[in-house]
């Protein structure tokens, strides 16, 4: 089963979805801000 998060970039301020991975990291895609899983949402 694949699951999915929504993380809020602390830098550039937009939404992405991820997949949820065992790393507790993340990268932004636009600003490639490297940040830790703050901002969760659960859709
Ligand atoms: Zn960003």
């Amino acid at each position: 089963m694949v699951e999915f998060q929504v993380l809020r970039c602390s830098k550039c301020k937009t939404f992405q979805v991820m997949q949820v991975t065992k790393s507790p990291k993340w990268k932004c895609k636009l600003c490639a801000e490297k940040q830790s899983l703050i901002k969760v949402v659960v859709d």
